[in-house]
């Protein structure tokens, strides 16, 4: 069942069109992986879908709704939740307090301050430390958990290992794989060995456009990496 639609998508920084009639579908439980060069529009694509970055043209459908000219907050409130590139966390709040704060749409679910605690074994000792006196990791568990608060239908993530280093993406992948259960992800990944092995689906991004789509299983690295270059066009 179709939980996420995007048709025919375009969209703008100014003259440039960064993401050029991208029409997709994430089904309930599935979980993507957006690859792809830098500048390939990938975060311009997940800001778009998450109301931080308004399409010029096309449309955004959330289960039934057409969300397209709604607000950030509203799309949240609907169930969605992106965890932005550089995380983008509340420096001067606690951990605790960023939690909190990613549960005020109030939608009921799994997901509470104790949960995330729960699952996220290594942000406990920093209950109620500020968040800028975080590591990366720590950082990046934070970002996710508050995003998780929200308790959303769909979990977008943009690089959740930039910046960080192999050990600590390690623990973070490893939580989110405890989270994952029954969830739809999209993440952006640019470590294709990271998104082989969490993703279901990887569709890869060259110049705004989608040049291949399919299931993890029928794929393999040297398939993606032509994709990465152009060397190939396949979205079957
Ligand atoms: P990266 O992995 O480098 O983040 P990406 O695939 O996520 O790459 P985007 O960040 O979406 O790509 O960028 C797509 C295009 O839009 C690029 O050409 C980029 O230079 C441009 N772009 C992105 N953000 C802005 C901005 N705020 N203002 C102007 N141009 C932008």
């Amino acid at each position: 069942m179709t939980l996420l639609a995007i048709e025919n998508l375009d969209v703008r920084h100014g003259q440039l069109l960064a993401v050029k009639d991208a029409s997709i579908k994430v089904d309930k439980g599935e979980i993507l992986a957006l690859v792809g060069a830098n500048g390939a529009g990938k975060s311009t694509l997940l800001r778009a879908i998450a109301g931080a970055h308004r399409q010029t043209s096309g449309r955004i459908v959330l289960e039934s709704n057409d969300i397209s000219d709604w607000q950030s907050f509203q799309r949240v409130k609907s169930g969605m939740s992106l965890v932005p590139e550089g995380r983008k966390l509340f420096q001067d709040l606690s951990v605790e307090e960023n939690l909190v704060l990613g549960g005020v749409a109030g939608r009921k679910g799994m997901w509470t301050v104790d949960k995330i605690f729960e699952t996220f074994p290594m942000l406990v000792k920093r209950r109620q430390a500020k968040a800028a006196t975080l590591s990366g990791g720590e950082q990046q568990a934070a970002a996710i958990g508050r995003a998780l608060m929200s308790n959303p239908d769909i979990l977008m993530l943009d690089e959740i290992s930039l910046g960080l280093s192999p050990a600590a993406v390690d623990l973070v992948y490893a939580s989110l794989n405890n989270a994952k259960s029954g969830m739809t992800i999209v993440l952006v990944e640019q470590e294709l060995s990271r998104a082989m092995n969490f993703a279901t689906r990887i569709v890869c991004m060259l110049e705004g456009q989608f040049v291949l789509d399919r299931a993890t299983r029928d794929l393999n690295r040297q398939e993606i990496t032509a994709a990465y270059f152009g060397k190939q066009r396949s979205t079957h």
